[in-house]
């Protein structure tokens, strides 16, 4: 039997066709009717049915609702209603106790749109606070915040077909040959076809995207605020700039000018680490062809200026004109499946459903008339960082973590083991065993996951793709958003005794239709979509209002932008280095990525053994230039410190690094990489090292840069 849903890894949403046979899982290939692929999987989609393979449903999988009776004892299997009782229970108790906010919610990018707006409603409408956020915080929110800054709304202008009709591909902060590879095989199809298309790739690594690249700038970590301003200059230099398109269309154009006067192409260059030659054939590049398309990630968004980076970005686009037109625009990549779904149910605690902002009375008060309630809580909710920071604080005191691995994904892991061991009730909603957050856990709610279940993504172009369930759930699991309004139902006639429920939902469905209403008239309507048009009409993008006979393609192609006035705003801000600067005491600055066949903490991909013949181990790499000064050679093992811990890994020397850098995969975790914290703590992976500071804008923190020090592993 053949099901139609959607790849559960990253944010290019390919439309897989999965393959079942008597209620299981025997095979999966690429749905050649998905606009996002068509056809095509790269080697973690095309090996997605092994992560569901019986072996690993019975080993590698929650079944059972399982609970312990204080944290030093065993995990014991219990039942859904036992543990819904307890979660219950400490919930009502702790908020009557020490106030809505004493509870936090950490979510995450891989939940369903259904799943998120479940979470959402139960944290805002029912506990009363904002105190909810998203691994996505780690991935794309300093994206939202330039996007609303410079161009009105948190609305990616492009789209993929715009790859197909770009004259100039300009890759920043990404290495989309390995992190969104479809795309980038859609990339390489083009160029082949049309040779006369220039690619320019900003990475500080000579990344697989670097080598196809026409022109790569090998840039320092974290220039690349004065990579654009030195850009722009150039543009302004040369005549380069789209005049007429920057009179009708912004504002604020002035006060740009006058930061990039300072920033000459040779001071840029000096500050970048790259030629004045290269910057100027990249400014020329970029304003002169006929449309530029921009593709950024990471690079760019887990920086303590993630923010000022896509703004610098757009910047230029709006600056050349390159910006509302078929194959120009900016462009960023989602890491997570969905974790622009979470955008737009507002499952964050600087957003709220719709691209509604907390912050706004109006806004609060359209979402509490739509969910039913009085009020929806004011008081600032915690981010990612700031979550686990209170939460060690004695703060928070329940945290419900559903399909995330705080324990290994996030910075400063000395604090948040801190944090998860101050907590008086973890509650962990997962679906594989074995996490390094797992250990924390006070309850175990067992979840379903992809091929288990019903719902819907949105990927990086504004596509909505439903997730359909090819097999039931195993064991005792639930899909999240049933498991979230279970326990919700127990906690409010405590909480709002004598009301009507907020969660008499019994499908997907009814979750998604309550969330489509919360899109009217914003920009995002999705009001025109509903489930059964994306059944029968397949992905269709956003805004689809009532009426329309097709979603958006590009936006702002009448050059009015989402701002009260229409016109998009040239953000002026300095370059700012690295938070953490390197010393003689950490000379290295370290960079963490993601290999081509694993995901995040390889919960999933790590089940596929196939997957680990890229790469088997975790090496960190270095420039092969810097290994006889350090007295290191090719496989030695080597102690990498920070100033927040210290771990040990084996070495590889790599050209592709520049000197006095290195770079370590963010995947691996306790089975393979062990040390310890600053404190004496065991800590497991390459976030033992990295620092919890964020962009004052969008509170994601600084995973990209990291001041160590690296020795062989036998001195001291
Ligand atoms: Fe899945 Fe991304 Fe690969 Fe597509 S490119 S198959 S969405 S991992």
């Amino acid at each position: 039997m053949d099901t139609r849903s959607t790849c559960p890894y990253c944010g290019v949403g390919c439309g897989v066709i999965i393959e079942s046979q008597a209620g299981a899982i025997t095979g999966v290939r690429g749905d050649p009717e998905h606009p996002a692929n068509f056809g095509r999987l790269c080697s973690k989609g095309s090996t997605l049915h092994l992560t569901a393979a019986p072996v690993v449903l019975q080993t590698r999988r929650l079944l059972q609702p399982a609970l312990r009776a204080e944290r030093t004892a065993p995990m014991e299997a219990s039942s859904w209603d036992a543990v819904n009782k307890q979660v219950a229970e400490k919930l009502a108790a702790t908020i009557q106790a020490h106030g809505p906010d004493s509870v936090g919610f950490y979510i995450s990018g891989q939940l369903l749109t259904e799943d998120y707006h479940a979470f959402n409603k139960l944290a805002r409408a029912l506990v009363g606070t904002n105190n909810i956020d998203s691994n996505s915080r780690l991935c794309m929110s300093s994206a939202v915040v330039g996007y609303k800054q410079s161009l009105g709304a948190d609305a990616p202008p492009a789209c993929y077909e715009d790859l197909d009709l770009a004259d100039c591909v300009f890759i920043t902060g990404a290495n989309p040959a390995w992190a969104h590879p479809i795309l980038f095989r859609r990339l390489e199809a083009v160029k082949a076809a049309k040779p006369a298309m220039k690619i320019i790739v900003v990475d500080p690594r000579r990344t697989e995207s670097a080598e196809f690249a026409d022109l790569h700038l090998q840039i320092l970590p974290g220039t690349d605020v004065a990579l654009c301003l030195g850009l722009l200059h150039a543009c302004i230099w040369d005549g380069l700039l789209n005049q007429s398109f920057i009179d009708a269309h912004t504002a604020g154009f002035g006060e740009l000018k006058a930061l990039a006067r300072d920033m000459t192409p040779a001071q840029a260059a000096r500050i970048c680490g790259i030629s004045v030659t290269d910057l100027l054939q990249a400014a020329r590049w970029f304003a002169a062809s006929p449309a530029t398309l921009s593709l950024y990630c990471q690079g760019l968004n887990q920086s303590s200026s993630g923010t000022a980076k896509n703004t610098a970005l757009i910047n230029l686009h709006l600056a050349t004109g390159q910006i509302g037109r078929p194959g120009a625009g900016p462009l960023s990549l989602t890491g997570q499946p969905n974790a622009m779904g979470g955008r737009e149910v507002g499952g964050m605690a600087t957003l709220l459903p719709g691209h509604r902002d907390p912050n706004d009375a109006l806004h609060r008060t359209e979402i509490a008339s739509l969910w039913g309630v009085d009020d929806l809580p004011v008081k600032p909710g915690k981010t990612a960082v700031e979550l686990f920071e209170a939460a060690a604080r004695g703060e928070i005191k329940v945290l419900w973590i559903a399909c995330t691995n705080p324990a290994q994904s996030l910075p400063d892991q000395a604090l948040v083991r801190r944090a998860l061991e101050r907590c008086e009730l973890v509650i962990l909603q997962e679906c594989f065993a074995g996490t390094a957050t797992a250990a924390y856990a006070d309850v175990i709610l067992p979840a379903a996951t992809w091929g288990e279940k019903e719902g819907s993504v949105t990927n990086s172009e504004r596509r909505i793709s439903r997730v359909r369930a090819a097999m039931a759930p195993p064991g005792e699991a639930r899909p999240d958003w049933q498991i979230v309004r279970d326990v919700a139902r127990l906690l409010e006639p405590v909480l709002r005794p004598g009301r009507p429920s907020l969660f008499g939902f019994e499908t997907s469905e009814a979750l998604w239709l309550e969330h489509r209403e919360a899109t009217r008239g914003r920009d995002l309507d999705i009001c025109g979509l509903s489930y059964a048009l994306l059944d029968s009409a397949g992905p269709q993008q956003w805004p689809y209002p009532e009426g329309a006979a097709q979603g958006l393609a590009r936006l702002y192609e009448d050059g009015r932008f989402a701002t009260p006035d229409g016109r998009a705003r040239f953000i002026a801000k300095p370059y700012q280095a690295c938070a953490e600067a390197v010393d003689a005491r950490f000379p290295f600055g370290l960079t963490t990525s993601r290999l081509r066949d694993q995901w995040h903490g390889m919960s999933r991909s790590g089940l596929a053994s196939r997957l680990f013949g890229h790469e088997a181990a975790p090496v960190l790499r270095m420039n092969p230039q810097d290994l006889p000064r350090r007295g290191l050679k090719d496989g030695d093992l080597v102690r990498i410190r920070s100033r927040r811990g210290e771990m040990a890994v084996a070495l590889r020397g790599d050209a592709g690094i520049s000197p006095a850098q290195a770079d370590l995969a963010m995947h691996w975790g306790q089975e393979f990489i062990s040390g310890r914290g600053a404190e004496g703590q065991a800590l497991l992976g390459v976030n033992g090292l990295t620092q919890p500071i964020f962009c004052p804008d969008s509170k994601q923190p600084e995973l990209k840069f990291t001041a160590v020090d690296i020795k062989r592993l036998d001195l001291p």
